[in-house]
């Protein structure tokens, strides 16, 4: 009974709740739990359908993107200027991108939680006050440091050559304790061994008695005498209505769609949509005349926080070899001579602690109009860390390096990565991808200056919160998935705190 299917429903749907949550993602989930733990009556809202684990388990890549993301994984940010066409993937099913992490699992850096609380005026969002929701979720999700036994040879080689070059290389933690090292977590992961919100948060907020109502896509907030009084929307592929009162809203729709549900309803200060960042990433694949088999081990299992200074996280990734051989250059001849090298490539990643060079806006269909000028600073951190991944690979003694130039053949030298670094191609030229967009209702001491207070409640609503990746005011430089949670977290719990404010107010 928990989970509704709104494309069920014939007839217009209606409740009343004490809290309505829109998304049931990373930072959706979470509040939804909190706020049944203390005892209040929650609905959250998702667009895309319910998957069970056993369900996407079966789902080949291309199934699996075409229900668990959107635009089946083919969303993009444009590029302004000089900037590379990146693509930008986000999770649509009841436990949003969550369903799709690579698992990875990071703190915020202090570095960056000083800059917040002091720069930023952000007093509370310091190491030692968000010990203690990012403690709590390590147990609940499970998050343990990755076995060396479970490195998959790619990174292996990898750590060989940063180890001859110096670079020190960490083990990663993640949220995957059963993970069997199929390197196809993106896809949803195939054992049910990845504690994603739908396997680990979820099922807790639906014994408190959360409802999770699926495929109903929310289109406005309703308001009353200044306060969130609910929302209303559609049922995806019925066009059936549905209207949910409550006291409080939480909107937990992502980076990319939390600013269009602002705008459309009518509440979009000037800051709703900007100030986005993507963390842009990109890999470097190695060939070595050993098979390397890179699919067998854990899809990331270390990574390298040695160039932070230079703005640079690398991270080893992986994934399915079918997805590999559709982004290799070359036609013919050519391609099919990089397919049948995929068991001798190994493949390792970086990305970028970026400024905020994003905005998100509506436009003519459901999903926003991203755009992306990446700056001068982050263009020469690309290209950096394009060379940074090429000597790691030359190190561990591969014979040719595939850098992520679109039409590029391998380069099979060092004299010519550094001549190619000495002399970039434009940025544009460069294969990204993003995978943790962030910062578009971004959290501010100042109404000037962003779109939700310190708790998280907007500025120009009153009983209206955002509590997801939308949130964070700066780039991390980290995967973002726990960070989400942590504030959301951080956010729901001050809602409970001041319930009966709110309340009132919503009378
Ligand atoms: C392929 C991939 C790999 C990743 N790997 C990692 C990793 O290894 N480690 C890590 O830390 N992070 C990773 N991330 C990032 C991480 O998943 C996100 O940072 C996090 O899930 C963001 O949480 P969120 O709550 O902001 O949004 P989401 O988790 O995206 O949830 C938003 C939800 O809201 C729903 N929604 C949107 N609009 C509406 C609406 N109007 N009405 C109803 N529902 C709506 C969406 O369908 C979605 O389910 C990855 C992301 C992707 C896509």
């Amino acid at each position: 009974m928990s989970i509704l299917a709104g494309k069920d429903f014939g007839a217009p749907f209606s409740a009343d709740v004490d809290v309505v949550v829109v998304g049931s993602g990373a930072g959706g989930a979470i509040v939804a739990r909190e706020l049944a733990r203390a005892g209040h009556a929650v609905l959250v809202v998702e667009e895309g359908s319910h998957h069970a684990p056993e369900s996407y388990a079966r789902m080949t890549p291309s199934e699996a993107l075409k229900n668990l993301a959107r635009e089946a994984g083919l969303g993009i940010a444009m590029g302004l200027g000089d900037t590379p066409l990146m693509s930008v993937m986000a999770g649509k099913c009841v436990g949003g991108s969550s369903v799709l992490t690579g698992g990875v699992c990071f703190r915020i850096p202090d570095e960056v939680l000083h800059a917040w609380s002091t720069a930023l005026g952000l007093g509370d969002m310091t190491p030692e006050a968000l010990d203690p929701y990012f403690a709590q979720l390590e147990r609940d999700l499970q998050i343990e440091t990755v076995a060396d036994a479970m490195r998959s040879r790619s990174t292996e080689l990898f750590v060989e050559g940063a180890d001859k070059m110096g670079v020190v290389m960490k083990s990663l933690k993640r949220n995957a304790p059963r993970c069997k090292g199929a390197s196809r977590c993106n896809f949803g992961c195939p054992h049910g061994a990845k504690m994603s919100v739908d396997v680990s948060v979820l099922p807790e907020a639906r014994d408190r008695g959360v409802v999770i109502l699926t495929d109903a896509l929310v289109e406005t907030i309703d308001v009353e005498r200044g306060a969130a009084r609910g929302v209303a929307g559609t049922f995806v592929g019925t066009g059936v209505r549905f209207a949910i009162r409550a006291r409080v809203v939480v909107a937990a729709c992502g980076a990319l769609h939390t600013p269009l549900l602002l705008r459309k309803s009518g509440l979009g200060t000037a800051h709703v949509g900007r100030n986005l960042t993507l963390h842009p990433a990109f890999r470097v694949g190695a060939l070595f005349d050993e098979r390397v088999e890179g699919w067998d081990g854990a899809m990331q299992s270390v990574y390298s926080d040695h160039f932070a200074d230079e703005g640079l996280t690398l991270v080893s990734a992986y994934t399915a070899p079918s997805v590999l051989a559709a982004a290799f250059p070359g036609v013919g001849r050519s391609h099919r001579a990089l397919v049948r090298a995929i068991p001798h490539l190994a493949f390792f990643g970086a990305m970028i602690h970026d400024d905020p060079g994003g905005t998100v806006r509506r436009w003519l269909s459901r999903e926003p109009l991203v755009t992306y000028r990446m700056s001068a600073r982050d263009r020469l951190r690309l290209f950096r860390g394009i060379e940074v991944l090429g000597e790691l690979a030359f190190a561990a003694g591969a014979r040719a390096v595939l850098l992520p130039i679109f039409g590029m053949a391998p380069v099979r030298s060092r004299a010519e990565l550094h001549a190619l670094v000495a002399s970039p191609p434009p940025a544009k030229k460069v294969e990204c991808m993003s995978f943790h967009p962030l910062g578009s209702a971004k959290m501010s001491r100042d109404p000037r200056a962003g779109v939700v207070k310190p708790t998280g409640e907007t500025w120009s609503v009153d009983n209206l919160f955002v509590a997801d990746g939308s949130v964070l005011p700066t780039s991390i430089g980290v995967n973002s998935q726990l960070p989400v949670m942590a504030v959301a977290m951080k956010i729901a719990r001050g809602i409970c705190e001041r319930f009966e404010v709110y309340a009132r107010r919503a009378a």
